[in-house]
């Protein structure tokens, strides 16, 4: 059975980066629209990525258990998402960093399915986000590629953010 969101809006709050409207979302800029657990113009909200996107969490017959709920265990996943050539799994931190135990659950999750993982931090300074800091979990031939694309952070989350189906 498909979960629904509410009452998380991890990817409203910022987490990921999105235009709504005229309005840029980012971490520390939630989006404006985001009220009391849900979404103030829900029946107007963007096709993307309001409509289209859906965290792995949030589908069918998810293969993340219920307390992975993005807004509490503090990473939106894809578990599925096409990166250079692969299916890799994909997790951004809900906040500067993703909580040790969803860390370990993902880096479990990669190793019995053979699946490489790339997953961020938010350096803070100032008390203020300052971009993302890309990681690899895998081979050491698939961590020294996430080095190198580094600087494709950005171009990586807003894919993901234009997905459409997580996996
Ligand atoms: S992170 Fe997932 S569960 Fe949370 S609001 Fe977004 S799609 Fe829904
Ligand atoms: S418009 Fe609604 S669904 Fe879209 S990001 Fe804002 S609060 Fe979330």
């Amino acid at each position: 059975m498909q979960r629904n969101c509410q009452p998380c809006t991890a990817c409203c709050e910022g987490w990921l980066s999105a235009q709504i409207n005229e309005f840029k979302v980012s971490a520390g800029n939630p989006c404006p629209h985001s009220k009391n657990q849900g979404c103030g113009i829900y029946a107007e909200r963007p096709k993307v990525p309001c409509r289209t996107f859906i965290c792995s969490w949030r589908i069918e017959q998810s293969s993340l258990p219920d307390w992975m709920r993005p807004d509490q265990c503090g990473a939106i996943v894809l578990l599925s998402f096409p990166w250079e050539g692969e299916l890799v799994i994909s997790a951004v931190p809900v906040g500067a960093e993703i909580p040790a135990k969803t860390l370990d659950w993902l880096q479990s999750y990669a190793r019995k399915h053979n699946r490489p993982m790339i997953y961020y931090q938010r350096p803070v300074s100032n008390g203020e986000f300052k971009g993302l800091k890309k990681l690899g979990y895998g081979s050491a031939a698939f961590r020294q590629k996430v080095a190198q694309l580094g600087s494709k952070t950005e171009e990586h989350q807003a894919m993901a953010m234009h997905s459409g189906s997580a996996g």
